[in-house]
């Protein structure tokens, strides 16, 4: 019997969740459907994306090698993929020398996922986009502190203890919290008034929290608040240049640091690669995942558009999302390789999960119509685990 090769490209939520649930589908069939599981991606670990402000904040590592998280029976492969050949079932890809290669598949899952939104060159600031930015963003901050904690001059000091983030989505509100908490721990530490260390949040939006009811944003707002955050709305920046925030109604104010955090982008290497690509820049695919004229390949998580076919919602670009994804996927494989009906997309439900800091957090369910928040310690536990579940951290 043929063993069939299946690659997985890409490394993030979605990819790692897809190999894991292939090998558990496909474990019990090895007489039926021998394979060959290969995981391709450009880096030797998975990136805990989710918590690209730890780095921001404190030395925390948020790699995992590739090889923990699948220390057997899954062929890694650290490479970039530049081309899909549909036809004869082939992909390119350059490897972590350079080198050019080409690899055979039977079954081809994409979750090449998205690139977070950089501001223009000539914007200022720093954009929270890697760990390296993360890194610049923490020595940046801890630097302006010092200097602060040294300097005479009170409107200086005033500007070195400004920090502004601009960008009110979840990685906006999570990486102020974060630096509410550990800025201000530092800044005691450098003997500075904690409390004189200011950071604001600006939105372009007249209310945080866009995904859900209004009421759960201002909740959001209030816990913003109570750990020393100033959420201002309808507020645009354009940029920073030399210690100056400059706002698009004219307006123009003196910072020490300017962190820019503007959300998600489909990977733009998806218009290269060889997938058929709709308008918003997505991989299209059908209610199973089936990317479009390409027998053999399906597309999930961030990079792909997956509508429910009941009420045609579009999948949102969570990891809530990727992981039932990946896990259905799974399923509809080893379906169409037995020639079975295979499993449709579904909605997951709506739940947000935001974490404020060491110990605090909100959490919203909308379960049968009805509004659940949880706040506190039990919200902070369940984005802790959530964190941890997304990147297999937890059994
Ligand atoms: C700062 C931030 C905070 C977030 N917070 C949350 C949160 O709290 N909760 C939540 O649910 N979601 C959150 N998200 C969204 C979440 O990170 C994404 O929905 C999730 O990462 C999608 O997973 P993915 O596997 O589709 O893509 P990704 O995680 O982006 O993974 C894509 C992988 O593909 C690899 N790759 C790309 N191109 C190639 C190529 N050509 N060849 C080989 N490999 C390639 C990349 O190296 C990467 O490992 C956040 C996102 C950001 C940026």
């Amino acid at each position: 019997m043929k063993t069939l090769t299946c690659v997985v490209i890409g490394a993030g939520y979605a990819g790692i969740h897809t190999v894991k649930e292939i090998r558990k589908r496909f474990k019990d069939q090895v007489n039926k459907h021998p394979l060959r599981l290969v995981l391709i991606d450009g880096n030797a670990f998975h990136l805990r994306k989710v918590l690209m402000f730890r780095p921001a904040v404190t030395n925390e590592d948020i790699r995992i090698p590739l090889t923990k998280l699948f220390p057997d029976e899954v062929e890694l492969v650290q490479a970039m993929v530049l081309n899909i050949n549909a036809v004869e079932k082939k992909l390119v890809y350059v490897n972590d020398v350079g080198a050019e290669h080409e690899m055979n598949y039977d079954m081809l899952v994409v979750t090449v996922g998205s690139v977070i939104r950089q501001p223009d060159s000539d914007q200022g600031g720093i954009a929270l986009t890697s760990l390296e930015s993360a890194q610049k963003i923490r020595s940046a901050w801890l630097s302006n502190l010092q200097q602060a904690a040294s300097e005479s001059n009170a409107r200086e000091r005033e500007r070195l203890m400004h920090i502004a983030i601009v960008g009110a989505g979840i990685s906006g509100v999570e990486t102020a919290a974060e630096l509410a908490y550990y800025a201000r721990r530092d800044g005691e530490r450098l003997g500075l008034d904690p409390q004189a260390i200011r950071i604001e949040l600006y939105n372009a939006h007249d209310r945080l929290f866009l995904d859900g009811p209004a009421k759960v944003g201002m909740k959001l707002e209030r816990l913003l608040q109570d750990i020393g955050i100033n959420t201002l709305h309808n507020k645009r920046i354009i940029k920073e240049e030399d210690g100056v925030i400059w706002l698009s109604d004219g307006e123009k104010r003196s910072v020490g640091l300017c962190i820019w955090t503007l959300g998600l982008l489909p990977n733009p290497m998806i218009q290269t690669i060889g997938l058929p690509v709709i308008s918003d820049g997505h991989v299209r695919v059908d209610v199973s995942y089936r990317v479009s004229d390409m027998p053999g390949v399906y597309s999930i998580g961030d990079c792909a558009k997956i509508v429910d076919p009941l009420n045609g919602h579009v999948d949102g670009k969570t990891c809530k999302e990727a992981i039932p994804q990946a896990a259905r996927l799974a399923k509809i494989m080893l379906a169409d390789l037995e020639g079975r009906q295979a499993p449709v997309h579904e909605s997951y439900m709506n739940l947000y999960s935001i974490g404020l800091g060491p110990g605090k957090g909100l959490t919203w369910v909308n379960k049968w119509g009805i509004d659940f928040v949880i706040t506190g310690k039990l919200s902070w536990k369940i984005k802790e685990y959530t964190w941890d579940a997304a990147s297999m951290l937890t059994t």
